[in-house]
């Protein structure tokens, strides 16, 4: 059994799987969207805190596995470095005191392989990551050999929404609840540029498209400062599309070169349901298999770090305590 640790950003995560039959044994993720959800995204500070609170306390349930235990694997990069240390800070002390070996985890192919959990890996593979920091295309061959071909020049589609939700006082994060608002809006009401639509490359932007939400935003802000209701379902509905829109027009563009055979959508975002609609309606108009993570994992949790280990594990990848270094970015994979 191999144990693993997250704490690349706001979720405190330890999952215990079976390196031979994948089962995922114990998996617990504690949130920290409430307290940060009154400063409108993310206190890196306030994170670490509390993870120091929360990861011992999950850690004290996995006791009875401990003589079980074959390696610690743990999120190094990328994320919030202040987070990331309390994880790798747990796996160090662990591996030396139960004399294990020490697995250091990409999080995006974490990210990735939330799509194999419990389940054998389905590679080659194209895959959309949708999440708070990132917004890429990677061409996966295998866990070793994965290509970054498109990426966002500026904020992430996951971002974009906190930053739409924190403009209109609706909390972090921002995704689930500007999904919610933009159910009950029109999204024709508010007409918003899709981003880098003139562009022939492959990539993306989301600054823009949030700059024009704030305009409009204060367009319909009164003179007590409030936005109503009414104007935040459809301030939400008609971003909601644009983004989406952005997302749509480039993904097109990539299947106009090439169909892939098997495609992907991972990242905390992926859980959007009218992304998930629209990409399934490409994937079937094209022919190709479509594969997602169950909403439970979309988002920052341990159990997929588990499932990259299991892999790293089988190929002997091991880190020594002296090289295992956090990272707050990463240059491709
Ligand atoms: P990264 O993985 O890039 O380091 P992260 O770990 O912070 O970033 P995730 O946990 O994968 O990001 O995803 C969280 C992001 O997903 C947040 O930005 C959140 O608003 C967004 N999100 C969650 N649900 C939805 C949704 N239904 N629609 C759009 N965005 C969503
Ligand atoms: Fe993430």
């Amino acid at each position: 059994m191999i144990l693993s640790i997250e704490s690349s950003c706001d979720d405190s995560s330890i999952a215990i799987t079976n390196s031979e039959t994948l089962e995922l044994i114990y998996h617990k993720k504690i949130s920290q969207e409430l307290q940060h959800s009154v400063y409108g995204g993310v206190v890196p500070e306030l994170a670490a805190r509390l993870h120091i609170e929360a990861l011992p306390k999950i850690l004290e349930e996995c006791v009875e596995y401990f003589p079980k235990l074959k390696a610690i694997a743990v999120t190094s990069a990328p994320g919030l470095s202040v987070t990331l240390m309390e994880g790798v800070t747990m796996a160090k002390a662990l591996s030396i005191s139960l004399d294990l070996p020490l697995i250091s985890v990409n999080h995006l192919k974490g990210h990735i392989y939330s799509l194999f959990i419990e389940k054998e890996e389905v590679l080659p593979m194209t895959i959309l990551l949708v999440s708070g920091g990132h917004t890429q295309i990677i061409e996966a061959n295998s866990l070793n050999d994965m290509n970054l071909i498109a990426s966002t020049m500026d904020d992430s589609f996951g971002e974009s929404f906190d930053k739409v939700s924190k403009m209109l006082g609706l909390g972090y994060p921002g995704g689930p609840v500007v999904q919610e608002y933009a159910l009950k809006g029109d999204e024709n009401r508010f007409e918003l540029p899709v981003p880098l639509r003139q562009s022939p490359n492959i990539e993306f932007s989301y600054s823009g498209l949030k700059n024009a939400v704030r305009l409009v935003i204060e367009k319909c802000t009164n003179e007590d400062g409030i936005v109503s209701e009414e104007d935040k379902y459809d301030i939400c509905a008609s971003f909601q599309k644009t983004a989406i829109a952005h997302i749509m027009q480039k993904t097109k563009k990539l299947f106009k070169q090439k169909v892939p055979t098997n495609f992907a959508i991972v990242g905390g975002a992926s859980a959007n349901i009218y992304l998930r609609t629209q990409i399934e309606e490409l994937c079937v108009k094209n022919g190709t298999t479509l594969y997602l993570s169950q909403l439970k994992y979309c988002s920052d949790n341990a159990a997929m770090i588990g499932r990259v280990a299991v892999e790293q594990y089988k190929q002997k990848e091991f880190t020594s305590l002296d090289d295992i270094d956090v990272q707050s970015r990463l240059k491709g994979f």
